[in-house]
């Protein structure tokens, strides 16, 4: 690939997209507010760069991978108001992002005569390493081909719709995995205080009808482990879920099962550190106060 590639955001998952789009032969320069991070990037073979502006000036695609929409707008008002897009550039949001602000961004892209496509990413940082993520690519016709062949390194590149509908596809997804994670807590510590082994059940249930993405990668690679270090944070996906169920209310279809999800996450959210890895849910289902108790929040 002889593409130039601007990178903004090389968290848990930018650094290891980074470096399969170094490794296709794409040149990539990346930046990062951390320091770490654009060391990272410069030891895998990009070039680190100052600023968002340095990383995507002159590129032909810039891409980014941040924590939220609130950032990913304020990184594109440096980049729109400092004039760095060019006219043939392609700005691609694979952040997990709120879909109705991708559409205002995309008109505020394109208006300068950049194209925009969002493509949101599942398969965590295990499938960001090994280039198998599902790439959810909403985009308009004319920049289609061109987003899959900057995005193939990463993973299976699907076509969702128009731009906005790879963020929808994307929120309506981490809810059903959230979802999937907390019932499966408890289920596996009601068994276990029957007396079942958690192990046993993850088998059994990985062969039986409630399997799901929690029970074959989850629990046996995160939760079983003890080591609770999926690289996705507890907030992250808890940002998610609230962008999935803003969504459904605002097409007319609230969601009252994600609804009362959110609010389980949320109360987890409260009581467990800011940097807790999402998995960690599963542990404080089996060790929060039940009701009756308190868990001392006073909030
Ligand atoms: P992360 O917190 O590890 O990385 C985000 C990076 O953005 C950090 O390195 C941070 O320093 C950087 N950053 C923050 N503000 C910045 C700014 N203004 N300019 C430049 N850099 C800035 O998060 P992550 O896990 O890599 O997730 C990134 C996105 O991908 C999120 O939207 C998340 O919801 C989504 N996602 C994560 C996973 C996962 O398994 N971790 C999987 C799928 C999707």
């Amino acid at each position: 690939m002889s593409t130039t590639i601007g990178f903004v955001g090389l968290g848990n998952m930018g650094t290891p997209m980074a470096r399969r789009l170094i490794d296709a032969g794409a040149t990539v320069r990346g930046f990062d507010v951390s320091t770490d991070a654009r060391d990272r990037l410069a030891a895998l073979g990009g070039t680190a760069a100052d600023s968002a502006g340095e990383a995507a000036r002159g590129a032909d695609v810039v891409i980014l991978m941040l924590p939220s929409s609130d950032v990913v707008d304020s990184v594109a008002e440096e980049l729109l108001a400092d004039d760095v897009l060019g006219g043939g550039c392609l700005v691609i949001d694979m952040s997990s992002s709120e879909p109705l602000r991708t559409r205002d961004l995309a008109a505020r892209v394109t208006a300068t005569g950049a194209s925009f496509a969002d493509a949101p990413v599942s398969g965590g940082v295990g499938g960001a390493e090994s280039g198998r993520l599902t790439v959810m690519l909403g985009t308009d016709e004319t920049d289609r081909e061109r987003a899959h062949d900057v995005l193939s390194p990463l993973g299976r590149v699907v076509d969702c719709g128009p731009v906005g509908a790879g963020h929808a596809m994307k929120a309506l997804n981490n809810l059903l995995s959230a979802t999937h994670l907390w019932a499966t807590g408890e289920a596996i510590e009601a068994g276990a205080r029957f007396g079942l082994d958690p192990a046993v059940m993850v088998d059994v249930i990985n062969g039986s009808s409630g399997r799901s993405g929690s029970t074959d990668n989850k629990w046996p690679n995160f939760v079983l482990t003890g080591t609770y270090d999926s690289g996705f944070g507890l907030r992250l996906m808890l940002k998610d879920m609230r962008i999935a169920t803003t969504l459904a209310a605002q097409v007319g279809l609230p969601s009252r099962l994600g609804e009362q999800a959110v609010s389980l996450w949320d109360e987890a959210a409260h009581a467990l550190p800011t940097d807790a890895d999402h998995t960690r849910v599963a542990e404080w289902i089996a060790t929060r106060p039940t009701d009756g108790e308190t868990d001392g929040r006073e909030d």
